[in-house]
């Protein structure tokens, strides 16, 4: 089963970055503020011509076959483009475009948080193409940045799959366990790191399962299936405030009664989820 944010639907084409030949007659801008996007009546993304944009920092997106895509930094999008939170209209936007919003989002909020050299402290300048600052004071190139967080589908041997609440959630919604990794950490040892401090769980084999992008503001959800060695729980009533197993038939029953309340269908939890159930869930808490 794949998974819809595994495969960008545009081709990044870094080899136009460095002039301007991306900029074409026809090439579609979408405007970002924040991480704002325009819309139509709120839904789906809205793009511009390069002669509708307004000011501000460029970057190039990519191509689709012979489109050119760009986006614009901007402080706020303007009203009358009907901005609003990709985060919230992700689910209207059209699966093609989906690479190139958060592509968009997730490299024009780096820009708008990294404006100062991170060696000198001089105000640094966007490069052509968007994909790297540069310092005119001390020479240094700063890349935008990506925080690699696991998130992870644990299953113990009688075929049961772990998730949890966080603190702030309501009753009945629950997820698969996730976290960020550290500093000269592995993938495999985040994912058991992480499940042995939220929930005291024990875990061996970790496999790859699939990737999605975040950006809200920066960061790549790594997929994982893992297999638990133990099964007693103990949460950590800091970022888990309830961890329990379930098995196939309970996330059938409990989601078709509305008990169980799980992620959108977009998000890679509920891709996890469902890669191991195989069967009907109902419901999200979206
Ligand atoms: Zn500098």
């Amino acid at each position: 089963m794949d998974f819809a944010f595994d495969h960008a639907e545009h081709d990044r084409a870094a080899h136009l970055r460095k002039d301007d030949a991306w900029r074409t007659p026809g090439t579609h801008v979408l405007v970002i503020g924040g991480d704002h996007v325009p819309t139509v009546g709120g839904a789906g993304l809205r793009w511009l011509t390069l002669d509708e944009a307004p000011e501000g920092e460029w970057i190039f997106l990519g191509t689709r076959g012979d489109e050119h895509y760009a986006a614009v930094v901007v402080d706020r999008v303007p009203a009358e483009l009907e901005p609003a939170s990709l985060r919230l209209i992700g689910p209207t936007i059209a699966p093609e475009e989906a690479s190139l919003a958060v592509h968009a989002v997730g490299i024009a909020r780096w820009h708008q948080t990294h404006r100062f050299c991170a060696r000198c402290g001089a105000a640094s300048d966007i490069a052509p193409g968007g994909h790297v600052r540069i310092c005119p004071a001390c020479g240094a190139h700063h890349f935008p940045r990506t925080d690699p967080a696991v998130i992870m589908l644990i299953t113990d041997e009688h075929d049961r799959v772990l998730m949890g609440r966080q603190p702030s959630w309501p009753e009945g919604r629950f997820s698969t366990l996730a976290g960020f990794v550290e500093p000269g950490e592995t993938l495999g040892d985040a994912v058991r790191r992480e499940v042995m401090e939220e929930v005291g769980v024990e875990v061996g084999d970790v496999t790859y399962a699939a990737s999605q992008p975040w950006p809200f503001p920066s960061s790549l959800m790594l997929g994982f299936f893992g297999t638990a060695l133990t099964t007693d729980i103990r949460v950590d009533q800091d970022e888990i405030a309830e961890a329990r197993w379930f098995t196939r038939d309970e996330v059938t029953d409990l989601t078709a009664s509305g008990e169980l309340l799980l992620p959108p269908d977009i998000s890679i939890s509920r891709w996890l989820v469902k890669s191991w159930h195989g069967g009907t869930i109902h419901g999200t808490w979206a």
